[in-house]
């Protein structure tokens, strides 16, 4: 086992965010090292990452940022690459055993089909590109020849559990929700609530447009649309089930009816850690669960009434073509505006509602068709903002 942890390379390729700090520290806890890490935009931030796991390439995709980073970084080996092509180049150049893709967003098209031609595994914690190009990813890095494994804590749950049956057994997926920090309110109390609220997660600590996309549930209707590309299981054989204390991440029902579940405490480096680890498992990093403390574990129907955009991913994975790519492009634009205060909460529905009925083609669409329709729900979104 130890030699296994010591041939292991990653690359992380989002390396400053929630997703990309938790995996750094798991990679700590297992002693492996980096090989390539990727950021954004947060420099100075990216600086003391980079000293601290001196990877042999460092690529940031705002381009005076990385300008900066090379001249902070001149005193190290480090090769720095800037702009996105620079990220989709450190990507391509990976000598790793696992990418963890987790840049947000369709900025993570390239480089995870780059890392595919060089890394054995994937670990794959995006969700917006695989919603809106799943089928089209999914093939690149399957003909990249890597394979795929979930970092979704209910796609990794539904990963988890699928080993107990064959998959042509499979009756439904049971995808967990939390419910977020408005379960139980109606429309009209949420319409005047803020970011601040928005951004008071009950279980799980995630950055800022997930935690969002968890209050408006969209996050799962995005899960929906994942899990559905993931295991290729159409929309109607997933079914959401709030579950507010979050210890069940997810579960498969097989066609005898036995469920099979994964449960935890909800820390998303029990699932980053299996996705690089797989087939087998390491001392994990979150606690265990205290079965003394833990009175009971509840379930529900989510309120698509309420929180109308659940029900929307539904009939966008239904309709397919650029639905889901305008539904994810349409959101991302309304949660920033959200977040800087310039629309309120139940906007982000109407903005998301209205894209995908105004810019989505359903039937088929290929990869430029796909860019095409986000590059138009985000102008159309970004016009419905500035019009509140
Ligand atoms: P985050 O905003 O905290 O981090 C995003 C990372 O991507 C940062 O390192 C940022 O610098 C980088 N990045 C952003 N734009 C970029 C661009 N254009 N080019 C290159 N790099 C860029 O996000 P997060 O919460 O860590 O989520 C990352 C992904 O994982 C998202 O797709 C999210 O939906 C998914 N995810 C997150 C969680 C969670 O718990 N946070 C759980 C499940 C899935
Ligand atoms: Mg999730």
């Amino acid at each position: 086992m130890a030699d296994d942890r010591i041939q292991k390379r990653i690359a992380v390729l989002g390396a400053t965010g929630s997703i990309g700090t938790q995996t750094l520290s798991v990679a700590d806890s297992l002693g492996t090292p980096t090989d390539v890490l990727t950021a954004g935009s947060r420099d100075r931030e990216f600086e003391a990452i980079c000293r601290k796991y001196s990877p042999r390439i460092a690529a940031m995709a705002d381009e005076s940022a990385a300008r900066r980073l090379k001249t902070a970084l001149a005193d190290t080996d480090i090769k720095v690459y800037g702009g996105s092509e620079g990220v989709a180049a450190a990507a391509g150049e990976a000598d790793a055993d696992c990418a963890v893709v987790a840049i947000s967003g369709m900025a993570a098209s390239e480089p995870m089909m780059n890392a595919a031609r060089c890394c054995r595994r994937i670990c794959m914690a995006n969700k917006e590109a695989i919603v809106a190009a799943g089928g089209h990813l999914l093939a690149a890095i399957k003909a990249g020849g890597a394979e795929l494994i979930p970092v979704d804590s209910e796609h990794s749950a539904i990963f988890q559990s699928l080993t107990a049956g064959r998959r042509g057994d499979v009756l439904k997926l049971i995808l967990t929700a939390s419910g977020g920090p408005f379960y139980g309110k109606k429309r009209c109390e949420l319409e005047k609530l803020t970011a601040a609220d928005a951004l008071a997660h009950p279980t799980w600590s995630m950055g800022p447009k997930i935690t969002v996309d968890s209050a408006t549930l969209m996050n799962k209707g995005f899960e929906v649309i994942e899990a559905m590309h993931l295991f290729s299981v159409p929309p109607e054989k997933i079914e959401v089930v709030v579950h507010r204390e979050s210890i069940i991440h997810s579960m498969v029902e097989f066609r005898d009816h036995a469920i099979i579940a994964q449960l935890g405490l909800p820390d998303m480096r029990t699932a980053i850690q299996y996705a690089i680890t797989y087939p087998t498992r390491e001392d994990g990093c979150a606690g265990s669960v205290d079965w003394g403390t833990l009175s009971r574990l509840t379930f529900g129907k989510p309120d698509t009434e309420s929180f109308p955009l659940l029900a929307l991913a539904y009939e966008a994975a239904r309709r397919g073509g650029t639905c889901p790519a305008v539904m994810s492009a349409a959101d991302e634009v309304a949660v920033g505006a959200f977040l800087r205060g310039e629309i309120g909460f139940t906007d982000i529905f109407d903005i998301v509602e209205s894209a995908v009925d105004r810019v989505g083609r359903p039937g088929e669409a290929d990869l430029c068709e796909i860019v095409a329709a986000d590059g138009e729900a985000r102008v159309r979104a970004g016009e419905m903002c500035r019009g509140r």
